[in-house]
């Protein structure tokens, strides 16, 4: 039976880690989750004008979190009370060959509630996260101890946050007494920011702030690369740090790259971060992503055959959210059409038009677009024949991917940039991929702006 509580609950476990602390708390948490109607989620807004703030600023990002906690949830729906009603009246039918059941308020307990479908026995273990499973493990069951702090690094969607929660899950059921924290950088430097404003007010803000985090047995921060450069709130944290450290409470933290590739980070911090155990989640190998295909399938109760997860598996190679984005995508069109996807071909029906999008639909002036929008300049810098330092190194960065990404003519990638010489494409090619070997810098920025590309 699918409950539209335990659906909300779970999505706002998800949401308080993307959304900034304060736009969490006014918008989004006073929402009262209604009741489903067909595949749509129903949520009950107090008034007209948050209802238009929430489906302006915060719809997809919500859409989003509820189709990921269920892939069969495909919209989501906000209200006013004076339309109550009229959902209400539709709400009782079959969905998922089940009754759905509504009204019953979201449990909340008192600390963070991490996500149920984020545990160890759900995370699937292959060469490219062994050790920092068994890291994450070692700390889940006796924090405090060993690789303090812990700190987890790899690229998008490759299970950094669900390791956060599953050491959160395992804390919580054997320790249930331990005080854990588990906020993202973002939402630690705008809590800061918040405290500092109110300390205007409320003589004792600031002092709530650092007492808050530094109360706690074990502090989780995701994302640390979104660090704010602000000096007020490193100087809170390298506080919080040496207070939690010296009384041997734990400290976990993630990134998208290793601490000293953290520009913003001060030097102190970055030391200090890496005390511990600094270890890196790679992208998984077939195998292993077809194991995570497997079981995420067996946790929607959709038999997946071998054929299907090869092909999902082989379409997408380092980042398993999109992955598992396919398999929602799958698992739905087959609830939806009622027909079987069980082969190769019927997954490529499936999942035709995604598939497209991200291989086939890029062209240059999409790679010239999105790296100007990633170094700050114009699409014309790029192609243009300045040669000052702001946008030399986008233009071979643009070049560089055109050749790696679309095999177009050396000579009609000349043309594009302006009837360029084939030899001067070679070079800044070459350059870029030797750049690539060493520069951390570059290989940032062409992941980064890869990145973009597939995810428009
Ligand atoms: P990150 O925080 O590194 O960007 P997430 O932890 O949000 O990535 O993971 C993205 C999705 O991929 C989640 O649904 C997560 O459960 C799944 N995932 C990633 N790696 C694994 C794995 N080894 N086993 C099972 N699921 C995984
Ligand atoms: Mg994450």
């Amino acid at each position: 039976m699918i409950v539209v509580s335990d659906i909300w609950a779970e999505a706002l476990s998800i949401l308080s880690g993307r959304l900034q602390a304060i736009s969490f708390e006014v918008w989004i948490e006073k929402l009262e989750p209604l009741c489903f109607t067909q595949n749509r989620l129903i949520l009950l807004a107090n008034s007209q004008s948050s209802k238009k703030t929430i489906e302006n600023k915060y719809l997809d990002t919500i859409k989003e979190a509820v189709t990921e906690v269920n892939a069969l949830i495909t919209d989501v729906i906000i209200i006013t009370e004076n339309q109550k009603e009229k959902y209400l009246k539709e709400k009782d039918y079959i969905f998922n060959n089940e009754l759905v059941v509504s009204n019953k308020k979201p449990v909340k307990d008192n600390g963070f509630s991490f996500s149920k479908k984020y545990t160890f026995d759900t995370f699937v273990v292959g060469k490219s996260n062994e050790i920092a499973v068994a890291a994450a493990q070692t700390v889940a069951e006796h924090p405090g101890g060993n690789f303090n702090p812990l700190f987890l690094y790899g690229g998008v969607g490759l299970g950094k946050t669900h390791l956060m929660h599953a050491i959160g899950n395992y804390i919580k059921e054997h320790s249930p007494h331990l005080k854990i924290l588990y906020t993202t950088a973002e939402k630690f430097t705008s809590d800061f920011i918040n405290s500092i404003n109110q300390n205007k007010v409320n003589k004792s803000a600031t002092a709530e702030f650092k007492e808050k985090y530094r109360c706690v047995d074990v502090l989780m921060i995701d994302d640390i690369q979104f660090w704010s450069r602000s000096t007020g709130s490193q100087e809170a944290i390298f506080h919080i740090f040496n207070d939690l450290y010296q009384n041997d409470k734990h400290i976990i933290i993630t990134s998208d790259r290793p601490p000293k590739e953290i520009a913003q980070l001060e030097e102190r911090l970055r030391t200090r971060f890496e005390w511990g155990l600094t270890e890196e989640i790679k992208p998984p190998d077939l195998e292993t992503r077809i194991a995570i295909l497997k079981r995420k399938a067996a946790g929607q109760n959709f038999f997946l055959t071998d054929d299907v997860a090869y092909f999902i598996a082989k379409n997408v190679q380092s980042n398993v959210r999109d992955m598992e984005g396919l398999l929602n995508k799958v698992i739905f069109y087959s609830s939806l059409t009622g027909s079987l996807v069980d082969s190769i071909q019927s997954a490529q029906e499936a999942l035709r038009d995604y598939i497209q999008i991200n291989k086939e639909s890029i062209d240059a002036n999409d790679i010239i677009n999105t790296t100007a929008r990633f170094y700050n300049v114009t699409p014309a810098d790029i192609i243009g024949k300045r040669r000052t330092k702001e946008v030399v190194e986008p233009r071979m960065i643009a070049i560089y991917l055109i050749r790696d990404l679309l095999n177009i003519p050396l000579q009609s990638i000349g043309e594009i940039f302006g009837g360029r010489d084939h030899t001067t494409i070679i070079n800044a090619r070459d350059k870029i991929e030797d750049q690539l070997k060493s520069n951390s810098h570059v290989q940032n920025a062409v992941k980064d702006i890869k990145d973009m590309l597939y995810r428009r």
